[in-house]
């Protein structure tokens, strides 16, 4: 007996009581609904698929399969759905499996199948044994098409159950020993728990470290769980190419030609055909005439002559290789070269060398630099399909702080913070909500966070989520969503709190960065940069350098620092980087001086002069 013998039904009839009436088969699930799973499922295991349904018959049949309706009425249960998939099924044995279990075993007809035919029984169903509880699964069963009327004599009478009817036919169980593969989804919680498409949580992104302290986090813990808990915007624009530049690919280019589109020369000389080299020998040529950049040479040039020709013009036909003018004695309308000076197919440029028609010019995710706007216009692409650009709101807290124009008062300082994470944000090309200046006040917090989720994709705070001023702050942003606040093993910079907030059915990735004014920029650099990037589409690691230090640095192991530095020549020409004066966290001055940031390691001890460190240059020639 093979599959060919076996029809599968989806059950699908249901109520979807504890769904809150919902149509359980069509609910979102892994990019589609729970349905499409189970039929993708069950599908390599049966020569034919059928669903039970008592709702949405046409949503059902754009699967593409039969859907058959209860025949009882008034939504009798699983049992009705298998009655009607009784009385229609074509081959000898039916196997269900209900809409809700997307993980159901990949050989589930194929055990079922065996099991029946080695106890000689009418029905198979699946058993599991999970904590020395056995528990039998009556919706997962494989049986004989030829039991309807026994189904239906027991449903006329009123039964309802789904292994009521048993004791009239020959049951065999069938012991699978993966339990979780018969879960079925039957709550929202449970639906949104186990879709593999939902976004992630924290708490599971967390709990992939092998030890996770919030009061303690390295800095290369906190980069790895912002960089598995942000996804990238998927919203696309087809650009002009010269708009393009600093935006992120959004496909691979195709390259709709070969470049160069003919074989050319590399260099000013003569083309010729290589055999006609003498080895031992001066080689004399006759001149029959030149090639002009743009046209290609009209005539064929025969053995024993050779044509004039440019760098990039088009190699005349019959010639593979160019001599350079440099090598060659012109004697009146013919040349000479010596023996050696070039080897067939030298100075020659393969039509496709630098790019063959159909291959990638550039992958999707890249930033596109001045390099790339030349490539694409060299192949004639006018278009190019970017991601959109990230909307991100930014905005400071503090009741100390005045924005420019406004009189500095007693003890307050201006805003400095909202110029930096502007500057930073400008760089990275992003879209900006400039929120301004939020008061120390629960509610114009709120207000503000509720605003931004509803208007961007990311949020950047400064202020505010260091340990005194934290509380209702944790608690404002812990209501409104998926929130974790951090004290992160690195100089400056230690607070920072992170996650994702919802509001109004919109949500945005929040970065809640440190007040100092030094401690900003650094968290910003190196955890919010490359959040962004990503969520921008563009994969772009942070680019650290190493340089010799000139001088001996103190450093603590067990934490990162970021000391400001300037990186330039040392005497011998290599690049060294000295630390730039006080490294207080709030002194922007020092930060203003360095053209660069000296990263030292968690691991890493006090450095002497001379040693390599890893520094992060701010400024790229991109
Ligand atoms: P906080 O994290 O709110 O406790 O702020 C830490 C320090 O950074 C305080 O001295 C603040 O005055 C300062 N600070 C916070 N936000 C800003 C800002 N936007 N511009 C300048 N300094 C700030
Ligand atoms: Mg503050």
């Amino acid at each position: 007996m093979n599959k060919d013998a076996i029809s599968g039904l989806i059950l699908a009839g249901g109520r979807g009581t504890r769904m809150g009436h919902v149509d359980k088969g069509l609910q979102a699930f892994g990019g589609t609904t729970m349905a499409a799973h189970v039929l993708a499922r069950l599908e390599p295991q049966v020569a034919t698929l059928a669903i039970n349904a008592n709702r949405n018959l046409d949503t059902y049949a754009a699967f593409g399969v039969p859907v058959w309706p209860d025949d009882t009425p008034d939504f009798p249960g699983p049992l009705a759905g298998l009655q009607a998939g009784l009385r229609r099924c074509a081959t000898t044995y039916l196997v269900t499996a209900p809409c809700d279990s997307p993980f159901l075993p990949a050989d589930l007809a194929a055990r079922l199948r065996a099991g029946l035919q080695a106890a000689d029984a009418d029905l198979a169903v699946a058993v599991t044994e999970e904590d020395g509880r056995r528990q039998v699964h009556p919706v997962f069963c494989l049986l004989k098409a030829s039991l309807e009327p026994v189904l239906s004599a027991y449903l006329d009478g009123g039964g309802r159950r789904m292994d009521g009817w048993y004791g009239q036919i020959k049951v065999a169980e069938v012991v699978f020993d993966d339990a979780d593969a018969f879960r079925n989804i039957n709550t929202p919680d449970e639906l949104a728990q186990l879709d593999p498409a939902r976004p992630p949580r924290l708490a599971d992104v967390v709990s992939c470290l092998s030890s996770y302290d919030p009061d303690a986090l390295p800095v290369r813990d906190a980069q790895r769980i912002i960089r598995e808990f942000v996804t990238p915007v998927r919203a696309v624009e087809q650009v002009a190419l010269r708009a393009a530049l600093g935006r992120v690919l959004a496909a691979d280019i195709i390259s709709p030609i070969n470049v160069p589109s003919h074989d050319n020369s590399a260099m000013d000389g003569y083309a010729l055909r290589g055999s006609d080299l003498l080895p031992d020998a001066p080689t004399r040529l006759d001149l029959i005439g030149t090639t002009y950049a743009g046209r290609a040479f009209d005539g064929a040039p025969q053995p024993g002559q050779c044509v004039r020709i440019m760098t990039g013009g088009v190699m005349p036909a019959g010639c593979d290789s160019v001599v350079p003018q440099e090598f060659v004695q012109v004697e009146g309308e013919s040349i000479v070269l010596a023996p050696g000076v070039i080897r067939p197919g030298d100075n020659r440029r393969l039509a496709g060398e630098d790019l063959k028609a159909g291959s990638a010019a550039l992958a999707r995710g890249k930033v596109v630099r001045p390099a790339d706007l030349g490539l694409l216009a060299s192949l004639g692409v006018a278009e190019v399909p970017v991601q959109r650009r990230l909307r991100v709101a930014f905005f400071s807290t503090g009741d100390e702080l005045r924005s420019i124009g406004q009189p500095l008062d007693e003890g307050c300082v201006y805003d400095s913070n909202r110029y930096t994470i502007y500057g930073m944000l400008q760089r990275l090309g992003c879209d900006l909500i400039d929120m301004g200046v939020v008061r120390d006040d629960p509610q114009a917090l709120e207000q503000a966070l509720v605003d931004a989720c509803e208007n961007a994709d990311a949020i950047i705070t400064s202020g505010g989520v260091s340990v005194g001023a934290a509380d209702y702050t944790r608690q404002i942003m812990a209501r409104l969503g998926d929130v974790t606040f951090w004290k992160i093993g690195m100089r400056p910079g230690r607070p920072l709190a992170f996650g994702r907030i919802h509001s109004n059915g919109r949500s945005a990735f929040l970065f809640g960065l440190p007040g100092n004014p030094v401690a900003v920029m650094v968290s910003f650099y190196f955890f919010a940069r490359e959040a962004l990037l990503r969520m921008m589409g563009a994969e772009a690691p942070l680019p650290l350098l190493r340089a010799r230090s000139a001088a001996a640095i103190r450093k603590k192991p067990g934490r990162t620092e970021y000391q400001r530095g300037i990186l330039a020549r040392g005497a011998d020409g290599q690049p060294e980087v000295r630390i730039t004066g006080a490294q207080g966290s709030g002194i922007l001055r020092s930060m203003s001086e360095a053209n660069c940031m000296v990263v030292l390691h968690d691991e890493q001890g006090n450095v002497q002069a001379g040693d390599m460190v890893d520094v992060l240059v701010f400024e790229g020639l991109v």
